[in-house]
């Protein structure tokens, strides 16, 4: 049955605590603050308070999150996701680095490089891409628990000189798991004496074919040193990115994923989001995991202010009430109630999975001491 507890329904209804016990004992039903009462007596109470309730159920709360659907005509090209994978010291940071380099736009906006473990590039064609950066796998391997898939394809960075490595196969994995393309970057060609047969023959004992072996695995020869061979690398990930033909419908509300968030001293939480559809603005409402707010600002990778992100961009959130977890999912909606209602009911469930979690481990311990 639904329950709520009567610190709970006072708190929902802004209401002292005591006030809601003693208006339980004039309707005969004695509870104290921490007791649950039913969903019926809840509303009883709730409307002699003067609310009107509407009780929602799961399906109720997380109706129309996800629930517009475009149509093809809505939809317009958004730039590719990239994730750089591959193993310790192979050069993911360098390339990270020089890529970030590359980007003409940055150079003009005279911005200053932020970290926000996300960036967007515009290369000389026009083209822009956004690369995730975050430290290490862990953050992709995070999200990909949650469910969140915000990648369309892998750069694969295998150091020349050092070949297929163990977090080698385990980007792979990862990649193949989550059926995302790959772009195998053979990084440090600058070293003397590389074999790159070798690279691709133990590349190819783990299902992934470069095109010179016949496969349809672009392979790159790079250099994050020297900056060698960037422009190839890029020009790869953009014809990748028409073949997987990426389109969003940028004029609906917005909705994405949490990249990476924080408390900061000075301005509260903080979240970097990639923005994935609709556009996301400044003063709107956003949900994020059990977290609600107003965005009071939209900064991008290089601090400069926005008023709205769209699609494939990756930008930081100012406004949040508490700081979401990577991985978790955002939607703008369209009132604080409903902000309100969706969070709470968030925040419920994981309390209760955390208290059914105990009551099983007590049931365990009942049962080993019987
Ligand atoms: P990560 O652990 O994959 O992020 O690797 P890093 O980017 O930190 O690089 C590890 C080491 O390899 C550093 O000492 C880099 O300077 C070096 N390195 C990275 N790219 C290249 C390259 O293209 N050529 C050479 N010679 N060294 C590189
Ligand atoms: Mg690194």
């Amino acid at each position: 049955p639904d329950l709520i507890t009567v610190q709970e329904l006072a708190n929902r209804m802004a209401a002292r605590a005591g006030e809601v016990v003693k208006a339980l004992f004039r309707m005969g039903v004695m509870a104290t603050i921490t007791q649950s009462i039913d969903a019926d007596t809840a509303e009883l109470v709730a409307t002699e308070f003067g609310h009107r309730v509407r009780r929602v159920s799961e399906s109720d709360v997380e109706q129309g999150l996800e629930g517009e659907v475009d149509t093809e005509e809505n939809l317009e090209p958004r730039p590719p996701v990239v994730t750089i994978m591959g193993h310790v010291d192979h050069g993911k940071t360098s390339l990270l680095d020089a890529l970030r380099k590359t980007d003409v736009a940055g150079r003009e906006a005279g911005g200053i490089t932020q970290h926000i473990g996300a960036y967007m590039i515009q290369i000389p064609s026009g083209d822009r891409v956004t690369f995730i950066d975050t430290p290490g796998h862990e953050a992709f391997t995070a999200m990909r628990a949650r469910g969140a898939s915000v990648t369309d394809m892998v750069v694969l960075v295998v150091a020349a000189d050092d070949g297929v490595m163990p977090q080698t196969i385990e980007a792979i994995k990862h990649a193949q798991a989550a059926n995302v393309p790959m772009i195998v970057a053979v990084n440090k060609i600058d070293k003397p004496g590389v074999n790159l047969d070798r690279v691709r023959n133990e590349l190819l004992q783990h299902e992934v074919v470069v095109e010179s072996l016949g496969g349809d695995t672009q392979e790159i020869q790079v250099s994050a040193l020297k900056g060698t061979n960037l422009d190839k690398l890029l020009e790869a990930i953009i014809l990748q990115a028409e073949v997987l033909d990426l389109k969003a419908n940028p004029n609906r509300a917005a909705e994405g994923t949490v990249i990476e968030s924080k408390l900061d001293k000075g301005r509260g939480p903080v979240a970097t989001v990639l923005v994935q559809k609709g556009t996301l603005n400044q003063g709107d409402i956003v949900v994020a995991g059990a977290e609600w707010g107003r965005v009071r600002a939209i900064i991008d990778d290089m601090g400069i202010p926005l008023t709205g992100a769209e699609p494939s961009e990756p930008v930081e959130i100012l406004g949040l009430t508490g700081v979401p977890s990577a991985g978790e999912t955002f939607v703008a909606v369209e009132d604080e109630t409903r902000a309100r209602e969706i969070t709470e009911f968030r925040q419920r469930k994981a309390r209760e999975k955390v208290a059914a979690a105990a009551g099983a481990a007590r049931g365990t311990l009942n049962d080993m001491l019987a």
